[in-house]
């Protein structure tokens, strides 16, 4: 009982998610989750990529909302097949064709390009990536943010 709780919880702390982008390297991840940007907890990574580098599903899901935002930009949330988390990726340059909620997508399906939407900087476009976990309700926007370095640097691992 205990072991399966502790396990439980070990998963519930990392999600396993693929890299959202192609070959992405260690060099660039940084636990930059509790780090202040704009005067709020960032709460997220930040990937610096070339405008229009192609951004990948981590896991298979269901994109439940496409939403644009003043700070973010384009904005996708995912919800994985249990809707235990959403994954949020933002300032895109654009989406995927043919994106649209509701659609089922799979591990590594591309669902935009990377941009500089919303209050990123032109000359910096960056993939914003952040996991936040469900509550009972599994409403998109009342997630809690949980920190996706780990997770990121696992599934950058899987890949070598
Ligand atoms: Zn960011």
């Amino acid at each position: 009982m205990l072991v399966g709780i502790l396990i439980l919880l070990l998963f519930a702390s990392t999600p396993q998610i693929a890299p959202p982008i192609q070959g992405l390297q260690l060099s660039s991840v940084r636990d930059m989750f509790n780090e202040i940007h704009n005067g709020h907890p960032h709460e997220a990574i930040d990937m610096m990529e070339p405008r229009g580098t192609p951004v990948h599903a981590v896991v298979p899901g269901t994109i439940r909302k496409l939403f644009l935002s003043k700070p973010g930009g384009i904005t996708v949330y995912e919800v994985d097949e249990k809707e235990v988390y959403c994954y949020y990726y933002a300032h895109l340059d654009r989406y995927a064709e043919g994106l649209h909620e509701q659609m089922r997508v799979a591990q590594g399906d591309v669902i935009g390009f990377v941009g500089s939407t919303g209050n990123a900087n032109a000359n910096a476009p960056h993939l914003h990536f952040a996991i936040f976990e469900l509550g009972p309700a599994k409403e998109w926007w009342k997630g809690k943010a949980i920190n996706p370095y780990q997770a990121l640097v696992e599934a950058i691992q899987r890949t070598k």
